[in-house]
């Protein structure tokens, strides 16, 4: 039984996770682990998207990957998909989501996307696509919607994921005693 709950930071590339994820390593003491780095350094990626310029992930050569470590408790798993990841390995999802569109178009025009990958990403934001399909692959009561718009949030996002995580981290401690 793992004695760290594996949270799942998901959501829109620009959304925030990195900048989430970053504090909350901080302040939770757990571990950020990026997936978008994983696949790269331990080479998942399949296939490249030239419209959307970007690399296709093999799903099943990533999850055998980190299997090892995430079983192991701990981890904020920072990507853009949740979906993949079996239930059973979390514990807590986090959709973050920038409701303003064009505080997300300038957050994604400093990157270097074409207006295929641009427009894409601020479609999904708007129809919520990420979300949805944390819904649909998780438990209703453990996928959590958060904005993030300004640097207030982050501050606030990130004060009541880490409280849930010490809260997680005393039930579990208070079940094995
Ligand atoms: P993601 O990892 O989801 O692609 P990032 O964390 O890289 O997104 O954030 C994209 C940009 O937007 C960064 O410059 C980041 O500092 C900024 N940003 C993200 N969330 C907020 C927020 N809530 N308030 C202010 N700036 C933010």
């Amino acid at each position: 039984m793992r004695t760290s709950p594996n949270v799942i930071i998901t959501g829109t590339p620009g959304v925030g996770k990195t900048v989430h994820c970053e504090q909350l390593a901080q302040e939770t003491g757990l571990q950020h682990l990026s997936i978008n780095q994983v696949a790269k350094d331990r080479g998942c990626y399949d296939t490249y998207d030239n419209e959307l310029q970007s690399w296709v992930v093999d799903e099943d050569k990533l999850l055998d990957a980190v299997e090892d470590e995430v079983l192991q408790g701990g981890y904020l798993i920072d990507w853009h998909a949740c979906d993949l990841f079996p239930k059973s390995w979390i514990d807590l999802v986090v959709v973050l989501r920038c409701s303003s569109t064009s505080v997300h178009y300038d957050r994604l025009a400093t990157r270097d996307y074409n207006q295929t990958k641009l427009q894409e990403n601020l479609d999904a934001e708007i129809f919520g696509i990420l979300l949805e399909e944390a819904r649909e692959a998780f438990d209703e009561e453990i996928v959590v919607e958060l904005n993030s718009e300004k640097d207030d949030d982050v501050e606030s996002n990130c004060a009541r994921i880490s409280s849930w995580v010490e809260s997680w981290k005393r039930d579990r401690a208070n079940k094995r005693d």
